[in-house]
């Protein structure tokens, strides 16, 4: 399969060079030529099928001409060494849990995939050369890089993130791992993390010296394999008798996670329509309602991981529906919940249903209970654990979240960090000496 650039002014590329560049030289976002359907007896059996199973034959068909049948399967199955549930919260509304990965974040498939693909292809090679890659975070995506790469040999992870700005049990998960991954603690904000890693990229001599690559969200490696988590949700919702007029409503930030939704729908995957819910950072919703896209500054926001003003995969969906508005605005609707409206959902379901939603999670639920229509079932993805926002939730529903054991392991490890001052300069000689 090879990948063409969204902004159409970069060669084409093979999957190898997709993964390892991230982006195109014209700036524009990688996407394969083809999108394969899955034949009919696929979906005939998927309610019988396990999610592993699923998610190796959706694998096969984005990734089966590059990469050999058996690695590949042993990618897709490293990856995916934990549950993905569907429950019922209400009679029309179920949950699909993202979150039973090793950090606990959706984010994990992608980052695992990611590193084993890119493995796969170092050996391939056969070169000795270690990759390094460098990824700034402001929490969960660094948690989720540090362990997909955590042990995988030949490559050294670099995460760097600002000093004091991210959650103490996030730092945990990417400061006690040790190996193969090096935290980075830069005394400036989260931009400042993102610029170092952007000019580490742009310096020559950096490059020569060493060989880099990012791990960033727009990676056709980290955004493609979430596909699998909604052909599973199709199966788990399919086995129950409830997939018939299915509506899918995911929690977006950067819109990767909702964009391999949508791949999955090219190929296939019988879902009436989506729904993407936002916080308070409306610029898709106001495009589906105006048909102009105006990116702006983001706005914090109690559902942080989505606190994003210019989603980078919006790119993505513009191009699958050939830029048509009308197609994008007729297959996705939106939603857009300011934080109070964000609290009285926690605590509205909480009190009715017993389920703990996180701020993420609570604008799909309220974009299932406003949106849906009579005779429709709505699957929506709790993105985070609650326990990951524990002080946020704890106080809103006034209740004490358990932390699963997982995620205490991580707070039991010792911090190691690297101090670094946000001057490049600094950075660079850093690396340099390495
Ligand atoms: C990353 C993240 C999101 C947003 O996902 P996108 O793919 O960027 O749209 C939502 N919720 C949580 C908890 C996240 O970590």
């Amino acid at each position: 399969m090879k990948y063409y650039s969204t902004n159409g002014k970069a060669p084409i590329a093979t999957l190898e060079k997709a993964v390892v560049k991230g982006l195109a030289e014209d700036r524009g976002l990688y996407m394969p030529q083809e999108i394969k359907k899955l034949p009919k007896v696929f979906f005939d059996n998927i309610q019988d099928m396990k999610f592993q199973d699923i998610a190796y034959n959706v694998a096969s068909a984005f990734f089966g001409e590059d990469v050999d049948q058996d690695a590949l399967q042993d990618i897709v199955f490293d990856t995916l060494s934990f549950d993905c549930p569907v429950q019922k919260v209400t009679d029309s509304i179920y949950t699909l849990e993202l979150f039973h990965g090793p950090t606990l974040a959706f984010k994990d498939v992608g980052a695992r995939f990611m590193a084993r693909l890119l493995q796969y292809f170092i050996r391939q090679e056969g070169t000795q050369e270690q990759v390094n890659v460098l990824v700034a975070t402001s929490g969960d995506t660094g948690s989720a890089v540090a362990n997909g790469f955590l042990g995988v040999d030949g490559i050294h992870v670099y995460v760097l993130y600002p000093k004091g700005k991210v959650s103490p049990i996030q730092e945990c998960q990417f400061t006690t791992l040790g190996k193969n991954i090096t935290a980075i603690e830069v005394d400036g904000v989260f931009d400042d993390c993102q610029a170092l890693v952007k000019s580490a990229f742009m310096d020559d001599e950096l490059n020569r010296h060493m060989k880099l690559t990012s791990a960033n969200s727009i990676n056709v490696a980290r955004f493609l394999p979430q596909a699998f988590y909604y052909f599973n949700a199709y199966a788990r919702m399919k086995a129950l008798g409830k997939a018939d007029n299915l509506v899918m409503c995911v929690p977006s930030g950067n819109f990767g996670n909702i964009c391999a939704a949508l791949f999955g729908h090219e190929m296939g995957l019988p879902v009436k329509r989506f729904i993407a819910a936002n916080n308070a950072n409306d610029i898709f919703y106001k495009y589906l309602q105006t048909g102009k896209y105006e990116p702006k500054p983001s706005v914090q926001t109690l559902a942080n991981a989505m606190d994003v003003g210019d989603p980078s995969n919006f790119a993505r969906i513009y191009d699958l529906y050939g830029k048509s508005h009308e197609r994008i605005s007729s297959l996705i609707g939106g939603a857009t919940y300011t934080d109070d409206e964000i609290r009285q959902t926690m605590r509205q379901c909480y009190s009715q249903t017993g389920y703990i939603l996180d701020p993420h999670g609570a604008c799909g639920y309220q974009a299932l209970a406003d949106g849906l229509q009579t005779g429709e079932v709505g699957v929506f993805c709790e993105t985070a654990h609650p326990a990951k926002f524990k002080e946020k939730v704890d106080e809103i529903l006034g209740i004490d979240v358990e932390i699963p054991a997982r995620l205490k392991a991580f707070m039991e490890g010792e911090k190691q960090s690297v101090s670094m001052t946000k001057d490049f300069a600094d950075f660079k000689n850093y690396l340099m000496r390495v």
